[in-house]
């Protein structure tokens, strides 16, 4: 239900929505989500689909999924198919209203023809680079064309044969007549249409060589679908009295309000489908859904869950203040998720062999283990333990740093779920490399501390032999530095060398074999970790999705 103005969920366009309701200017509000199928969603069109999507659930109303494919050259159905996927897996739903600016290319090409008739409209000669000198600038008036008091019929005349491909590209556009003194640069007979031949459109195939603009498709697009709110970025609010023009002067059932908010930046990573394009074509990340990559494909894999995404979407909320929202936040919301939901297990990422003297060598003990500290409903799991097992490297210090808690020569620590071992003797090879430690249990000691002996550390382990060998991928920003590219350098300079570790020596606890893909778990000391579709049941693959320590949630409590 609606939340009431002041809350925190509220926003400047729920309350304009609120005010319109309220008058009864709308019974019931229709906004959409309009991406361009020229690339993989991102996180910061996430932010667009909970707000769009979101106000049709929260207000009487629908949210329209359209597709805006007015430029067939850099489109694709890969991109069509992949955006669905996406905005599901979110969890909109769009019921029957998937539409295509495409499908009304017949009928924009007729509210040409009316605006032609109306003299508002012209068949201009000028090829691009001169439409743009005619343009003017911020501080000079443009020039007319000399085409611009072209007669109606010779527009209308020129217009079919346009259509009908008689003139190459580039040979003639068709513009809007407004005002060519116009403070407002669009305003200054903006091109309605353009010749594009040899193109095939992913909907349309080649039955037209005639492409209507963004600028005059989109609103119309919207006011026959009837939108009650068009909502974009700040970047088209130059853009919206071209747009009260296209809804004013042809003939559309409906007249849709824009609505302008900032866009969604995001700290240490890019946002523009042109540079993630980049990124993806010239491999520097593998895929659109390389876990690396802010694109929701990239998080999904990454192990962040819908809920996760809509949350953050809320925390970050809707202004039009230009904001750069740090990256901690996305991780604080899937880590508030994960904390919450799934089960613990022990992994051993960098292993290190300790042989247990006093353990026979044949002997397997089941230890019982909460899946989760907090959450009983998870339940227990056995986890087998035996003479050998593996910790991992960094758990042990031959020079232990000042508060080191974890093993050291001739110290005691704990096994998670097991006993206190004591490491006995450094085992090293030819290089000095430790290689094993050899250790005894204090088998009196399961489940609680020995009289008199402090324990501090807790350390967690997996049987060496009974464990599931796989491939762990920690991941890390995709760049090095907050803003890419800042100050006009290449932002391909500033992409982190170590986004990517991929350890293979990786064993995980018995209780992990034949993990699912997409299944969630947090690697107890370690971190919160989904299994990957690369692995197999042998030998899974496991990627971070975000570490243990909540460094938004530090600085903010
Ligand atoms: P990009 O700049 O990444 O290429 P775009 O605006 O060209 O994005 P579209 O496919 O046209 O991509 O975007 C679809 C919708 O998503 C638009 O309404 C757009 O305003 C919105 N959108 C795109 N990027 C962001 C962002 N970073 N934050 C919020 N909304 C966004
Ligand atoms: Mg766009």
């Amino acid at each position: 239900m609606t939340d009431p103005v002041d809350s925190p969920r509220s926003n400047f366009i729920r309350q304009i929505i609120e005010e319109d309701l309220a008058a009864g200017r709308h019974q019931r509000i229709a906004t959409r989500f309009p991406p361009e199928p020229n690339g993989y969603l991102h996180i910061g069109h996430a932010k667009s689909i909970c707000l769009n999507f979101g106000l049709a659930q929260d207000y009487p109303g629908t949210c329209n999924l359209r597709f805006d494919d007015t430029n067939p050259s850099k489109e694709d159905e890969e991109f069509v198919d992949s955006i669905q996927a996406d905005v599901r897996w979110l969890g909109y739903d769009w019921g029957d209203r998937l539409y295509f600016a495409s499908d009304y290319f017949e009928q924009l090409y007729g509210f040409a023809i009316e605006l032609i008739g109306k003299g508002l409209a012209y068949v201009c000669d000028l090829d691009a680079e001169e439409v743009r000198q005619h343009r003017g600038t911020l501080t000079e008036p443009g020039r007319a064309s000399p085409w611009r008091d072209r007669p109606i019929a010779e527009n209308l005349d020129l217009f079919t044969r346009m259509r009908a491909g008689e003139f190459p590209d580039g040979a003639r556009s068709l513009r809007a007549r407004i005002d060519m003194a116009s403070p407002n640069i669009n305003l200054r007979d903006p091109v309605l249409y353009r010749i594009r031949h040899g193109v095939i459109h992913h909907q349309t195939g080649s039955e037209w060589c005639l492409y209507p603009t963004y600028d005059y498709t989109h609103p119309i697009s919207d006011a026959l679908e009837c939108i009650t709110h068009s909502i974009c970025t700040l970047e088209f609010e130059d853009h919206r009295p071209l747009y009260d023009w296209c809804v004013d002067h042809v003939s559309v059932p409906c007249k849709p309000r824009q609505i302008e908010f900032s866009r969604l930046n995001l700290e240490y990573t890019v946002m523009s489908k042109r540079l993630l394009t980049q990124l993806v074509s010239e491999g520097h990340v593998n895929g659109w859904d390389d876990p690396r990559m802010p694109t929701i494909a990239g998080l999904r894999r990454r192990g962040y869950t819908p809920a996760s995404i809509r949350d953050f979407c809320e925390r970050i909320g809707v202004t039009k203040a230009d904001n750069r929202v740090e990256m901690a936040l996305l991780e604080s919301a899937i880590r508030d998720d994960l904390d919450a939901s799934v089960p613990r297990r022990m992994a051993v990422l960098r292993p290190l062999t300790v042989v247990i003297e006093n353990v026979p060598e044949a002997e397997v003990q089941e230890m019982a283990a909460d899946n989760h500290p907090k959450i009983a409903e998870l339940g227990t799991r056995q986890v087998p333990f035996a003479r050998e097992i593996v910790i991992d490297r960094n758990d042990f210090a031959e020079q232990p740093p000042k508060g080191f808690k974890r093993l050291v020569p001739g110290g005691e620590v704990r096994l998670r779920n097991a006993y206190v071992i004591r490491c006995e003797r450094v085992i090293k090879d030819a290089d000095g490399q430790v290689i094993e430690l050899r250790a005894t249990a204090d088998l009196d000691t399961l489940g609680r501390n020995p009289e008199g002996r402090k324990v501090k550390g807790v350390i967690h382990w997996v049987a060496a032999a009974l464990g599931v060998p796989c491939e762990v991928r920690l991941y890390d920003r995709l760049c090095s530095v907050a803003v890419p590219g800042a100050g006009g350098g290449n932002f391909l300079d500033d992409l982190n060398p170590h986004s990517l570790t991929v350890l293979t020596e990786a064993l995980v606890e018995p209780s992990l074999a034949g993990v699912a893909p997409g299944e969630r778990c947090q690697f107890e000391r370690e971190g919160y970790f989904v299994a990957d579709a690369d692995g197999t049941p042998q030998r899974p693959v496991f990627n971070l999705t975000v570490g243990l320590k909540d460094t938004w949630g530090k600085a903010q409590r």
